[in-house]
Order: structure tokens, then C-alpha cells, then sequence
């Protein structure tokens, strides 16, 4: 499919076992986010973008209207992302999932949070791995090709889309 996709969903709980296990938390959003850009039959894979996350809206009634008459800016709410869509082979699932590991580190978790992706390119298909080493060496080489990617002019423009600040 043609790039940039648009996923979006809210953060979901997972298995568990993203941060205790391998030390890189993977915040996952429900099989149907994959819905809003029509691309419920995507590839599986190792996918890189940009990734809008929700403020926390814990502070009272009107603070949802207000943030989405006025979109947060997209320096505090815009990170890189790489995102896992797949039946994630190493750990046996029986079911597809889509797993997004933000590039920053956050102060506290957000299950709950509306997260909003530009899926700009894909890295690679899903491997079955030996060990967990394996895994793990792979994903940072994956963070690190994401970075290098999303440093250049042709995606780093998609850094400013509205879209990925608009909360539903
Ligand atoms: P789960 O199995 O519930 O997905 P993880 O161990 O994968 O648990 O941790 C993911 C959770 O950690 C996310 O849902 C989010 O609330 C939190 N989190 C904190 N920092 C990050 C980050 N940089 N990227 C993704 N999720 C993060
Ligand atoms: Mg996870």
C-alpha cells in the first residue's frame, strides 16, 4: 500500500512482557486501529513513523473538548516510532497484534491515551527468533534505522501533519 498509512487506535494492554521481558516497552492498540486507513490486510512486519500521543485527560471534565478544538503542539506530542504488526512468532501468539515502541521515555505508562501513526516505510518482515538476545539486537538495529530515516527532509516533513494531532 502506499505511504504515509494513518493507523489509530487507543492503548491497549498487552502480554506483559514488552518492558519487563526485553526492556523495550511496546504500547499495543486493538487489530481494529488498522481499520482507519483501510489497511486491514497490511503486511506483516517491522514497520517506521511518526507517532502523536494524547495528553493524559485526567484533569477534568472540559479537558478533552479543549484539546481537540485546539490541537497540542507537535513538539511536546510527536515522537519517532517503530511499529511491530504481526503474530509475533517468538512468543507463539494466537492472535494478531500491532505493537508501537515510542522513542522517548515517559514519565508514567498511558493505557487509555489515543495514539495517532504515520506509517511511513516498512524495514522488514517478521523473524522467528532463537533467543531473546537475537530479538532484542534486532529491534535496536530497527530504532536505529528509524532514526536515521525520519532525520531525512523526506519524512521528517511529516513530523508537522495535523493529523497527527487531531484527537478524535
Ligand atoms: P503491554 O504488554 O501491556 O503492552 P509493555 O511491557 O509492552 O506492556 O509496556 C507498554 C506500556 O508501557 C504502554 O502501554 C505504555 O503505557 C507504557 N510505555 C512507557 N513508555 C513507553 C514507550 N516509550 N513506548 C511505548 N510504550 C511505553
Ligand atoms: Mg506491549
Amino acid at each position: 500500500p502506499p505511504f504515509p498509512l494513518k493507523l489509530s487506535g487507543k492503548v491497549i494492554k498487552g502480554f506483559g512482557r514488552g518492558s519487563k521481558e526485553l526492556g523495550i516497552p511496546t504500547a499495543n492498540i486493538p487489530l481494529s486501529g488498522l481499520s482507519v486507513g483501510g489497511q486491514e490486510g497490511m503486511e506483516s512486519g517491522i514497520y517506521f513513523g511518526w507517532a502523536g500521543l494524547e495528553a493524559p485527560r485526567a484533569d477534568g471534565p472540559d479537558s478533552r473538548e479543549a484539546s481537540s478544538r485546539s490541537p497540542a503542539s507537535a513538539d511536546e506530542r510527536v515522537y519517532p516510532m517503530v511499529m511491530s504488526v504481526g503474530w509475533n512468532p517468538y512468543y507463539k501468539n494466537t492472535v494478531r497484534s500491532v505493537e508501537v515502541h515510542i522513542m522517548h521515555s515517559f514519565p508514567t505508562d498511558f493505557y487509555g491515551s489515543h495514539l495517532n501513526l504515520l506509517v511511513l516505510g516498512f524495514i522488514r518482515p517478521e523473524y522467528d527468533y532463537v533467543s531473546k538476545e537475537a530479538l532484542v539486537e534486532d529491534i535496536k538495529e530497527d530504532i536505529e534505522v528509524t532514526r536515521r530515516s525520519l532525520a531525512r527532509p523526506a519524512y521528517a516533513k511529516y513530523r508537522d501533519d495535523e493529523y497527527l494531532v487531531t484527537f478524535p
